[in-house]
């Protein structure tokens, strides 16, 4: 029976099932075997059925056949799958206080209990876990207007407030660190002092904290940086509005730190986003983004909040990010796979291939995820894609993308000058120079200026 279910063979593994399914010895596992087959299948009528007459002994099954039954009939209709309804009911609740959300007063949606901060929202409550000796009292009420406004303005349109502007810009530097090689990268460019502040999920995930652990252990240690490590759930705000957990906007990845901002004396806010996201429209189209209302909505409103927008590599490209990491000697703790077994990569994702691969790192191009992403339009990822394509010799293996093959992409490696002028003055210099302690700049004209793969 175990042979025949583990070969994928389900009518056999049931026909043995049901022949032992009356001693009682053997009776929990055949019904698992059955129920279980039933599923494989897709029979998700039987899996229902089965069980409400064993007594609801396969209730997570049944609720995930009740969630696919559901998605059948009514592709659009918004319900929640059973893991997110099992996360949303076992996270964290504030003991003391529970406060109603309040659309007038932004700032009365937080409160503290301990080291936790907590913020109410129109679905539910969520927290950050907050060092030692944090006050809630003594930080500035933008910061919390402005953390709220990130989190939950594309549904909350309340969160759009003017901000007192009273804040006096902090003398510290610090990143968003998530511990892949953009952010990594930009920690390695950015002045000594600044902070790395990482956000753990307080939950359980695909989302491996492995190869991060190791990287925020090796940048503490062997090099001295100041390591900020908080947990939280805000990734869950969007999962109430049927979207996949994650960041609910851009800037959503820094809510610890600008929270912290007094705490920390914080006054710019780092974020690794390269060249692919900035200048470059989802990585192959030019366009000028210190002009984009994105960028300068952004650049005020965290002014406001005593803030400067800090974007280190925005100049450079994720090759440039790869070959900083490269040449600093901190490939050993960094692997941008998140299904990785914290040491290697699996080795078939995107990620292994155009983030490990031209590292030098095993990956198999027949692999189905990257074949498939290969064969989209328009391309993810799309220049770096081709010049991973060039850096690995395998430009015969994709003839359909021989005609953007055809200019050379060894520029994708340099620096885009005009990158710096978007800089904090403060640390303009420092940081530029330190780019191109890795980096030449592009030379003129800029290459990157007539990207445009799709004539869009
Ligand atoms: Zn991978």
């Amino acid at each position: 029976m175990r042979r025949a279910y583990n070969s994928g063979s389900w009518e056999k593994a049931r026909k043995y099932a049901f022949q032992i399914i009356d001693q009682p010895k053997e009776r929990e596992l055949a019904r698992s075997v059955i129920i279980r087959s039933y599923w494989n299948q897709e029979n998700i009528a039987e899996v229902i059925r089965l069980n409400s007459l064993w007594d609801n002994e396969f209730e997570e099954l049944s609720l995930k056949a009740k969630y696919a039954s559901q998605k059948d009939n009514y592709p659009n209709a918004e319900i929640h799958h059973p893991r997110i309804l099992k996360l949303h009911s076992t996270q964290p609740i504030p003991q003391n206080i529970r406060k109603e959300w309040n659309d007038d007063d932004i700032t009365d949606n937080f409160w503290q209990e301990g080291s936790r901060l907590w913020m109410v929202h129109p679905h539910g409550n969520t927290f950050w876990d907050m060092p030692e000796g944090f006050s809630l009292s003594s930080t500035h009420p933008d910061l919390l207007r402005l953390t709220a406004e990130i989190l939950l303005y594309p549904w909350e349109k309340s969160t759009l407030q003017p901000l007192e502007g009273s804040r006096k810009l902090g003398k510290m530097p610090a990143l968003a660190f998530s511990a892949g090689t953009d952010s990594t990268a930009a920690a390695l460019v950015m002045p000594e002092q600044t902070i790395l502040g990482y956000h753990r999920r307080n939950f359980e995930s695909i989302l491996d904290h492995r190869n991060a652990d190791k990287l925020l252990e090796h940048m503490k240690l062997d090099r001295g940086k100041k390591v900020v490590d908080i947990s939280s759930n805000h990734e869950l705000i969007r999962t109430y509005h049927y979207k996949q957990i994650g960041f609910s906007s851009d800037f959503a990845c820094a809510t610890h730190l600008i929270l912290l901002a007094d705490h920390y004396d914080i006054g710019a806010i780092a974020f690794g986003m390269p060249l692919d996201n900035t200048w470059l429209s989802k990585g192959r189209k030019f366009r000028k983004f210190d002009e984009t209302p994105y960028f300068r909505y952004w650049t005020e409103r965290f002014l406001s909040a005593g803030i400067e927008l800090f974007l280190p590599i925005a100049g450079l490209s994720e090759a440039g990010a790869m070959k900083i990491c490269q040449d600093s000697d901190i490939l050993p703790y960094l692997n941008s796979c998140l299904r990785g077994d914290g040491e290697k990569g699996c080795g078939s994702c995107w990620k292994c291939f155009h983030k490990n691969g031209p590292l030098g790192r095993l990956f198999d191009f027949q692999a189905k995820e990257i074949q498939t992403f290969l064969r989209r339009k328009p391309l993810p990822t799309a220049i770096h894609a081709l010049w991973a394509l060039q850096i690995l010799n395998l430009e015969s293996e994709v003839p359909e993308l021989q005609a953007f093959l055809d200019s050379d992409l060894t520029w994708w490696t340099s620096s885009y000058p005009p990158a710096k002028e978007i800089l904090p003055l403060r640390w303009r210099e420092e940081t530029w120079a330190n780019i191109h302690h890795y980096l030449s700049p592009m030379e003129i004209p800029y290459p990157v200026e007539s990207v445009n793969l799709y004539d869009e």
